[in-house]
This record gives structure tokens, C-alpha cells and sequence, in this order.
């Protein structure tokens, strides 16, 4: 992966055509914007930093292309701009002529490139909620095939790109940001190995671990995800988020309204039960169970801190490769 340099926080670089919804994406993403606010959001024509690295495991800049930002002007400096970063998303607007925006793709990442070999390149194929699904494999193919063509017709085929499908309407813009960012944490194994062990000792369906300002999932255990159960997991965290903001602040601190002791359980109507605990600062574990399994809940919760230990020194130490954890099987 991409130096994190002095960081353990991925850092992911926003970058895309005006107009192409960047702003929104980090609205809604990192700033609870509901979609149909982003409507009215001004356009930025400079370099965001975005302040959410106290309060997320992510951190995050935005840089817009209005035109006049030229990469062979000298006063630009690249080698601090993709030097420590992650992670490039570059966002199209597939509701739009995207010809433009393929060949600023194809100046960004080349030049990026030269920078830092390690760097992610994502592309965002953004929009797609205007797009019959049909129209919406269609576009994705002609994307990608336009962009590695002119990869590899200028000899850049070493490059690679990833892209993804995603709209601010749904679900699609989270799980896409998951995946970018879980390419950056070199712990990943490590921590689905951890969720992995933590479900199949404590009889839990699935379990994702959030980072809960942005919603994204930075890991889950290794069955399938999907995009019904990551929802309502998301949707748990609004609410727990609401109700801690509402009743949890004192007037004269401070203090988050979410806090390493915050946990939250919701039952639903057809037997199953969502449970949210706290990990850190920024991380919370969410899990799905089925309600017979949660009469044993003292042993998920003692299996949940052997877990929050265990997470802790894959954070903390991160030189030890080996990480003990104990749990107690609720079978
Ligand atoms: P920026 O200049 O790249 O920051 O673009 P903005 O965030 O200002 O977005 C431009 C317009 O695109 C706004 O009117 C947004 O509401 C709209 N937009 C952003 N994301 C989406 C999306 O996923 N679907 C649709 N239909 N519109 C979007």
C-alpha cells in the first residue's frame, strides 16, 4: 500500500472535474449531508482540507479541477501533494460527456504516478443513479476501456485502476469509499482473522467494523457482504449517533456524544438483533444476531473485549505481527 508516512490514517486524495460532485460526495460522506441538500452546495475552486481527522480513522482532502490548476506549472507542487497519499479517487460524472474528464484522469494519475509508485488509483464512476442498469454496465465498460487504452498507449500499462459504481442517493458511495480505504490498512488480515474468531465463538451472523463518523466499514468477517445487511448497520449508526447527540451532551463539555463506553441494541421484528459497541475513539463494532443467540449476551460481551484488546495492539503495536486474544465459545 501507499506510504503512510508518520500516519497509521489512510489518506485519500478526491480529485475530479467541477461539477462532478466531490463536494457532495465529502458532504454526505464525512458530514451526515442528506443527498438532496448537496443541490445547493457552492462550487469550490481550490484545494479543500477537510477537517475530520480528530474526529474519523480516515483522513481526507478534496482538490477540484477548475481549469487553471496546471501540473507542469512550477509553483505546484506534486511531490507534497501525492507524495504521503494513500489513495487517488478521481470522480466522472457518468451523467455527463466524460471525454474531458478521461483525459484529466490520464494526466492526473500518469503524473501522480512519477510521484509514488504505491499511490491507489479509484475511479468513481459517479451519477449513476440517473442510469438504467443496463446503460450503467455499458457506460462502465466504455470507461474503463477508454482509460487504459490511453494508459497503455502511452506505455503507463503498469498503472492500474479500480473502479467503482456510486451515487449519494444510496448505499453505493459507502461501500465503495470501504473498499478504498481497506486497501490502505495494512492490518486488514489481521482484523478479519479477529472478526472471524470473535463471530464463530459468540454465535454472531455477521459483524462489520465501522469507522462511525463516514459509515464506512473499514472490516467485516470473511462471509459474503450484503448490501441489505451493511444498511441496516448504517442505519443503526445514524440513529445511535442522533439519540447520543440529542441526549447525550452535557451543556459544558466538550465531551462526543459518542464515547468508549456507548453501546446500543436494537431488536427487529423478525428475530434478529443488532448490536453496536464502541472499539475507540473512532471505530465501533456492529453485529448481526439471531435473537435466540443473544441469551448468552455476558458471553459476547466479555468475547467483544477480548476483541477491543486485541484491535487496540494491532493499532498500538503495530510491529508485532502476532496478536493473542482468548475468547469464550456461546455455543
Ligand atoms: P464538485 O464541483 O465536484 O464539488 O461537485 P458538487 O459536489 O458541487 O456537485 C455538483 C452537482 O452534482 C450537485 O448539484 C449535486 O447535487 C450533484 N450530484 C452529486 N453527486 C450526485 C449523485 O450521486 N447523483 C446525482 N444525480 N447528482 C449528484
Amino acid at each position: 500500500p501507499g506510504p503512510l508516512v508518520g500516519e497509521q490514517k489512510p489518506r485519500i486524495l478526491l480529485m475530479g472535474l467541477r461539477r462532478s460532485g466531490k463536494s457532495s460526495i465529502q458532504k454526505v460522506v464525512f458530514h451526515k449531508m442528506s443527498p438532496n441538500e448537496t443541490l445547493f452546495l457552492e462550487s469550490t475552486n481550490k484545494i479543500i482540507k477537510d477537517d475530520i481527522s480528530n474526529s474519523s480513522f480516515v483522513q481526507f482532502q478534496i482538490w477540484d479541477f477548475p481549469g487553471q490548476i496546471d501540473f507542469f506549472d512550477p509553483t505546484f507542487d506534486s511531490d507534497m501533494i501525492f507524495g504521503g497519499c494513500g489513495a487517488l479517487v478521481f470522480v466522472i460524472d457518468a451523467q455527463d460527456d466524460y471525454t474531458d474528464a478521461l483525459n484529466k484522469l490520464h494526466l492526473t494519475v500518469t503524473k501522480a504516478f512519477k510521484v509514488n509508485q504505491g499511490i491507489r488509483f479509484e475511479v468513481f464512476i459517479h451519477k449513476v443513479d440517473g442510469l438504467s442498469d443496463d446503460y450503467k454496465m455499458e457506460t462502465q465498460r466504455d470507461i474503463h476501456q477508454r482509460a487504459n487504452d490511453d494508459l497503455a498507449d502511452s506505455s503507463c500499462d503498469q498503472i492500474h485502476l479500480s473502479f467503482h459504481l456510486t451515487s449519494i442517493y444510496d448505499h453505493s458511495i459507502f461501500e465503495a469509499f470501504s473498499k478504498v480505504v481497506q486497501k490502505l490498512i495494512p492490518q486488514l488480515p489481521t482484523l478479519e482473522n479477529l472478526l472471524n474468531i470473535l463471530i464463530s465463538n459468540s454465535a454472531i451472523e455477521k459483524a462489520f467494523l465501522f469507522d462511525v463518523v463516514s459509515k464506512i466499514y473499514i472490516a467485516t468477517d470473511s462471509s459474503p457482504v450484503d448490501m441489505q445487511s451493511y444498511e441496516l448497520c448504517c442505519d443503526m449508526i445514524d440513529v445511535v449517533i442522533d439519540v447520543s447527540c440529542i441526549y447525550g451532551l452535557q451543556d459544558d463539555t466538550e465531551a462526543a456524544a459518542f464515547d468508549f463506553q456507548s453501546s446500543s441494541l436494537i431488536k427487529l421484528n423478525n428475530g434478529t438483533i443488532l448490536y453496536l459497541r464502541e472499539v475507540n475513539k473512532f471505530l465501533a463494532l456492529v453485529c448481526i444476531l439471531r435473537e435466540d443467540n443473544f441469551d448468552r449476551q455476558g458471553i459476547i460481551d466479555y468475547n467483544f473485549l477480548c476483541f477491543r484488546e486485541a484491535i487496540q495492539q494491532v493499532f498500538e503495536l503495530r510491529n508485532k505481527s502476532q496478536v493473542y486474544v482468548a475468547l469464550t465459545t456461546n455455543h
